[in-house]
């Protein structure tokens, strides 16, 4: 395969799995705010993440390439209120669908027609967590003033099952 994808790809699974990795420090801390329906929701989050490392890494395998694993960073342990949370989500998920979209223009420069059609579930995927993040921000936004909202929240958040 085209050797500049190849290398944005091998790295997209170290931002993946940091991805998940940020999720879970997110969700560890909603926990130990009492926060158990936010901490669930960030949970299904990290395990989603670690999915999308893995398609990466069984992609590169499937065509015959050697995935080298790279270090992964220390994510912020401290927030200050779900708001900031959210935020720093919804700003994290615009970061990955740049990330995406750069793999594509490689994909489509060195005319990459497998990892082209491979990319299009990430198009997609970024697409939805974006607007899945940005109204959780809103919803956040919104309840932050009230805690009966925000616990009502907290519950609905709780409902997320594994897909
Ligand atoms: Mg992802």
């Amino acid at each position: 395969m085209d050797k500049k994808v190849f290398a944005a790809m091998n790295e997209q699974i170290m931002h993946e799995m940091y991805s998940s990795y940020f999720y879970l420090s997110m969700s560890a801390w909603a926990d130990s705010e009492n926060f158990s329906g936010f901490g669930n929701w960030l949970r299904m989050q990290a395990k989603e993440e670690l999915e999308h490392a893995m398609k990466f890494y069984d992609f590169l395998l499937d065509r015959g390439e050697k995935v080298t694993l790279m270090a992964i960073e220390q994510p912020p342990v401290k927030f200050n209120s779900l708001k900031e949370v959210f935020t720093m989500v919804y700003e994290h998920e615009q970061k990955v669908t740049a990330l995406i979209n750069a793999i594509y223009a490689k994909a489509l420069e060195g005319n990459d027609y497998a990892s082209q059609t491979f990319l299009h579930w990430f198009i997609d995927e970024q697409v939805e967590e974006e607007k899945n993040s940005s109204e959780l921000l809103a919803m956040v936004e919104r309840a932050e003033s009230n805690v009966g909202a925000l616990f009502q929240l907290d519950r609905k958040l709780a409902e997320r099952e594994e897909d």
